[in-house]
């Protein structure tokens, strides 16, 4: 059926549940869109007969009257996730065919709330990267200009809604992983604030860090989305927050009239490249006419975040990643001489360059004689920029600007410079150091017609009132409506 892969969650969910459309002829729509369009990437496993079962057990919900929110919309995971249906390979070769006896709470949540499962999205392995083009299966391509990367580490999550194989896709954010692919592929997503969302089966890149969030269309989709993945999860995730799960939508019609935008000033200086500044100077004129005053703030470790970052995510997915050691599962070397060997062979063989640097650089600063120097530092730090924060929100109700410096870049052309890739998240790890929401939403096209995201933060469990800003910002505009040629 032509035109089902252009409508939001909420109007298929509509749909659905009127019984105007069956959840087999939609699942069976966005299967064939994403075979179709495979050479984009984005996918890293469907598997057919799994997904219309799924989908003949939401038909089966409909007709009985259940009246879950999302009874019958299909959706793609990030293969960061844990699926007992599919595979979960974190985009590694280490994890090549894993089957996980389980469901990551965040995909068993959605399936409760009635979501068919379409298949698993790429990212960057072990969600470490910014383009993805650190997955180990392959690079994924953006759909606005297939010669430029869709960003990451949940790229593929961005491309599958971008370019409609999926109306909406989970993802993770860790240093900006969900904030920086939608920005870049004009998507509009959102991470929680740390501990909204347990990360119970979400494989573990910097635990401290690590939280999921939708990807979607809109704002109101998001909302949606975030209500049914989020909530207490204390018997599987110790630091999931013993907050209740809230209906987001429910603050979406609030006036914005009066609502305090801080802008803070080091995420306009030099490095933001002026087609991004145009675009979000755009944004926040947008939001001066709905009623909102700016105000200039100031977060003035911003530039610190990334040492900061780069320190304390390695360090911690040093540890993490101690656990694939060849033994209970995941990839093992086929030649060895004894248990040390198969070690050694076993990580060489599974992992990429990129994962191998970080468990580097975290053993490096984790090891005796550099952890004050390094770690501990790092620790310092974090809690002063979260401080910070505090120090901005006494001024302003939510905080705007750029998601990254640029538009997506070209494959390549950062070449194997890690560095050029890490400076790139500079307005995205100062959120995530101090735990805080934040999204992405289309804002405006910059250089080679290439999408801008606005960056919103909010403040701890200000994810309504984010929400709320997002969604009229989208009543007023439709930047986040366009999609790319040809999809
Ligand atoms: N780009 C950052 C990194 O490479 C963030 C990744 C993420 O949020 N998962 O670590």
């Amino acid at each position: 059926m032509s035109g089902l892969h252009d409508l939001t969650v909420a109007q298929l969910a509509a749909k659905l549940a009127a019984k105007e459309v069956s959840a087999v002829e939609t699942a069976r729509h966005f299967l064939a869109r994403g075979t179709a369009n495979g050479g984009l990437g984005a996918y890293l496993s469907t598997n057919e007969e799994v997904t219309l079962a799924q989908a003949r057990e939401a038909d089966a919900r409909i007709a009985r009257g259940d009246n879950a929110p999302l009874l019958g919309v299909p959706m793609a995971h990030k293969d960061i996730f844990v699926t007992k249906d599919f595979p979960s390979t974190a985009g590694s070769k280490m994890l090549d065919n894993y089957r996980s006896p389980f469901d990551a709470t965040v995909v068993s949540r959605l399936a409760d709330a009635g979501v068919v499962t379409l298949g698993k999205l790429n990212c960057d392995e072990f969600a470490m990267g910014s383009s993805n083009q650190n997955s180990a299966y392959q690079p994924v391509k953006n759909p606005w200009d297939i010669s430029r990367i869709p960003g990451g580490s949940s790229g593929g999550s961005a491309v599958a809604v971008a370019a409609r194989l999926a109306p909406a896709a989970t993802g993770t954010d860790t240093g900006g992983s969900i904030r920086q692919p939608s920005s870049f592929c004009n998507v509009t997503g959102i991470k929680p604030t740390y501990g909204r969302a347990s990360r119970y089966g979400m494989i573990a890149f910097a635990s401290s860090l690590d939280q999921a969030g939708p990807m979607a269309r809109t704002a109101q989709d998001c909302a949606l989305l975030l209500s049914a993945m989020c909530g207490p999860d204390p018997d599987r995730d110790s630091t999931s927050l013993d907050v209740p799960a809230e209906d987001f939508t429910q603050s979406l019609g609030n006036s914005i009239e009066g609502l305090r935008v801080g802008v803070p000033k080091e995420f306009f200086g030099e490095g933001l490249a002026a087609d991004v500044r145009a675009a979000i100077d755009g944004a926040l004129r947008q939001y001066q006419k709905l009623g909102a005053k700016l105000v200039e703030i100031s977060l003035p470790r911003t530039e610190l975040s990334i040492p900061v970052y780069y320190i304390i995510a390695p360090a911690e997915a040093s540890s993490n990643l101690s656990r694939f050691d060849g033994v209970k599962f995941g990839h093992r070397a086929k030649q060895y001489s004894d248990l040390l060997d198969m070690y050694k062979k076993t990580r060489a063989e599974g992992f990429g360059d990129e994962v191998k640097r970080r468990i580097m650089i975290g053993t490096y600063v984790l090891s005796h004689g550099y952890y004050d120097a390094y770690y501990l530092q790092a620790q310092k730090i974090r809690r002063m920029i979260a401080d910070d924060f505090q120090q901005a929100f006494k001024q302003c109700d939510v905080i705007a600007g750029p998601v990254a410096p640029t538009v997506a870049w070209k494959l390549g052309e950062h070449g194997s410079d890690p560095l050029a890739d890490y400076l790139a998240d500079i307005f995205t790890l100062p959120g995530s150091l101090a735990g805080l929401p934040g999204m992405s939403i289309p804002c405006g096209f910059g250089a080679g017609h290439m999408p801008v995201g606005l960056q919103l933060l909010g403040n701890y469990f200000g994810e309504g009132k984010l929400l709320n800003a997002a969604h009229q910002f989208q009543q007023a505009t439709d930047f986040h409506l366009r999609k790319p040629e040809g999809f």
